[in-house]
């Protein structure tokens, strides 16, 4: 399965602002946006660029993408879904994003970023209504129910990572029943439940020109 190998970091830099794709290490002055806040490359240091209207479309893009590690292939694919549905596509293609298994392992609070959930998810740890799902792009659906595997919950890691993310409770549309470390998804994420700052109508500007 494609995905970015390049330095985590410089995505931030690159977008200006912190991402929080590598867990602890973004809540520390070890963050390269604490120590190096401008863009990367030679010539970028110290000067803010004024950006075209096709350029802020497409850094929105991008961070859109990078929030949620997906290539460009998967990510206009997701438009198209997100365009096909009922209401607004904006809204659509947040919801679809959020849906990922790999994101919702993430909100659940068994990771401390995106990347370590795919991870997780690769590695079997999660069952999907009893099944076994290492799909990191799955999608999860209303009805069902996402469990970390009997094998997997004696390890410290889970542990570590619950109680570490204890403050950032799940948002609603899922019921998470801390206790036996399942969760059951209630409804599709709607546009006040996705709290990253992505202005997603210059998306939809960008893809539907
Ligand atoms: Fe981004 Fe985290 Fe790296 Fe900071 S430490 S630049 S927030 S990925």
């Amino acid at each position: 399965m494609a995905r970015y190998t390049g330095a985590v970091c410089r995505q931030c830099r690159r977008e200006g602002q912190k991402l929080f794709l590598k867990g602890d290490r973004c809540y520390t002055d070890k963050c390269a946006m604490e120590r190096r806040p401008f863009a990367p490359g030679m010539h970028n240091q110290g000067r803010a660029k004024k950006l075209s209207e096709y350029g802020m479309q497409l850094r929105e893009k991008q961070k859109a993408r990078r929030y949620y590690g997906v290539l460009e292939s998967q990510f206009r694919k997701y438009y198209e879904m997100a365009a096909a549905r009922k209401g607004v596509t904006g809204d659509n293609l947040l919801s679809i994003l959020e849906t990922r298994l790999d994101n919702v392992i993430y909100r659940l609070g068994f990771a401390m970023s995106r990347p370590e959930a795919r991870q997780l998810v690769r590695h079997g740890h999660f069952t999907i209504n009893g099944h076994r799902v290492d799909i990191p792009s799955y999608l999860v659906k209303p009805g069902e129910v996402i469990a970390l595997k009997e094998t997997s919950r004696s390890k410290d890691k889970f542990k570590a990572s619950l109680e570490a993310n204890g403050s950032r409770p799940a948002p609603k549309w899922l019921d998470f029943d801390q206790n036996n470390l399942v969760a059951k998804v209630v409804a599709l994420p709607a546009r006040e439940d996705v709290d990253l700052p992505i202005e997603e109508h210059l998306i939809v500007e960008l893809y539907s020109k």
